[in-house]
């Protein structure tokens, strides 16, 4: 004989874990079980912020996501970061705002959110049942019939949270998708975004590993510029990362799967336009004192940057007094300066990337419930969905306001206790 419960929640990651708890706050008379594949869960949130998990943003907008941005706005709104900092309040997790504007649990550890969410589903009785991996949901009649692997149980609704595909050793592993699409959803291409790039092993980006500071970045398509962004840029012993690299990803890692003619390239000097540069250069070397390119460029840059961006095209440069520089060489200095071509080769993938771009369209959601407009008792949320934010917290807010939404009107279509 299967189990029956009112709501499956498929997925007990941060949008299932809040699903639970809003389901069962909103009409503790449900039977409710989370089903997750992990044996231990949660562990995406361990590992987020490095250990001390950035919950969400003091400013959230939908301009801090892709995708369909009316509805992820019309989403936001219903559960802003306003209510995520209420809500963890009264998990008993209170948060700091940090000068970058990410909120941090005022512990800095990540395990303070888990266990709050954990604790708050077992006082409310929602049941977790872990090394569930779910294979298969049919709709019969006007309940499902979800296929895990210990047995069958019967729901009157779902809610799918199963996350994307980032960090698969989490139990994300992109299995959930086949659920949706069995029971007629589409899923939009997904690829790994907020990931570190990889640069062809001969340019100089090993010698700078460790190295981090500000750039902007423009990557173009056919030579159209798509994005253009600034920010940390970290040079690593593979290639870069930092958070201006990871929001740029998704947009290289999307052309260069789509085997469009998309390049990135590196301005070191942001704040200042070639003009500018070209002035000061000119100005530096009629002071006395005949200082080299790389010592003038360690004004405004590391100095093992200057020294490496003065030599990038051509090495003479790395020794030339700068008032011996001329016109046609400072034009390219300025140029690699400005407008360097990073050789990229490809993303450090799934294992790396912090979320998934792409999944399921919004477009086929309701924005006042997460319920799907294709299969009656049907929820959708979190990171399954095509939609991914930025660097700072916004994927987690992300997380929280779709379980809220799903859970309390899921919670809600039952009798209520009084
Ligand atoms: C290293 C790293 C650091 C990050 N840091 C931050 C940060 O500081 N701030 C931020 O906002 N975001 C951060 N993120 C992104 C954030 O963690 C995710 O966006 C968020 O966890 C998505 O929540 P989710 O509940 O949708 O999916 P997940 O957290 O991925 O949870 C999905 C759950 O579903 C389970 N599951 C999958 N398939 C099945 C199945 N078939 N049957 C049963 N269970 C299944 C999985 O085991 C998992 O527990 C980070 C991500 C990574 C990888």
């Amino acid at each position: 004989m299967p189990q029956h419960t009112d709501i499956a929640i498929i997925g007990a990651g941060a949008a299932g874990l809040a699903a639970g708890i809003f389901a069962a706050g909103t009409n503790p008379n449900l039977r409710i079980i989370l089903l997750d594949s992990a044996k231990n869960i949660g562990a995406k949130i361990l590992v987020s912020g490095g250990g001390r998990c950035n919950i969400t943003n003091q400013r959230v907008t939908a301009s801090d996501f892709h995708g369909n941005r009316k509805l992820i706005d019309r989403i936001l709104r219903r559960f802003d970061e306003q209510a995520t900092i209420r809500w963890f309040e009264s998990l008993g997790v209170l948060l700091q705002t940090e000068a970058t504007g990410k909120l941090f649990p005022v512990s800095n550890k990540a395990r303070t959110v888990l266990d709050a969410l954990h604790q708050r589903c077992a006082a409310l009785g929602v049941s977790l049942l872990t090394q569930h991996p779910v294979r298969d949901i049919t709709r019969e009649g006007d309940e499902f019939s979800i296929q895990h692997s210990r047995g069958t149980l019967r729901a009157n609704r779902v809610i799918l949270a199963t996350g994307g595909r980032s960090l698969p050793k989490t139990g994300s592993d992109g299995s959930g998708w086949a659920l949706a699409q069995q029971l007629g959803h589409t899923v939009q291409p997904t690829h790994p975004a907020l990931v570190p790039l990889l640069l062809d092993p001969s340019f100089f980006h090993a010698t700078l590993s460790g190295i981090s500071h500000d750039v902007m970045l423009t990557t173009t398509i056919a030579g159209k510029t798509i994005d253009r962004r600034t920010g940390s840029l970290l040079w690593t012993h593979f290639g870069i990362s930092g958070p201006v690299v990871l929001d740029a990803s998704r947009f290289w890692v999307r052309a260069a799967t789509q085997k469009e003619d998309v390049h990135l390239y590196v301005n070191c000097f942001p704040q200042l336009s070639p003009h500018d540069i070209e002035k000061w250069l000119i100005q530096t070397a009629a002071l006395p004192g005949r200082k080299t390119i790389p010592a003038i460029l360690a004004e405004r840059l590391p100095s093992r940057v200057a020294a490496t961006l003065a030599s990038v095209h051509e090495p003479d440069l790395s020794r030339t007094p700068v008032n011996l520089l001329s016109k046609e060489a400072r034009r390219i200095l300025v140029q690699s300066l400005t407008n360097l071509e990073l050789p990229i080769i490809g993303s450090r993938g799934w294992n790396f990337a912090e979320v998934t771009a792409g999944g399921v369209p919004l477009e086929q959601i309701s924005p006042q419930s997460m319920g799907s407009r294709i299969v009656p008792g049907l929820y959708v949320i979190g990171e399954m969905l095509d939609c991914d934010g930025r660097i700072g917290g916004f994927n987690f807010q992300w997380a929280w306001a779709t379980g809220f939404l799903a859970g309390s009107h899921a919670a809600l279509q039952f009798p209520s206790s009084d």
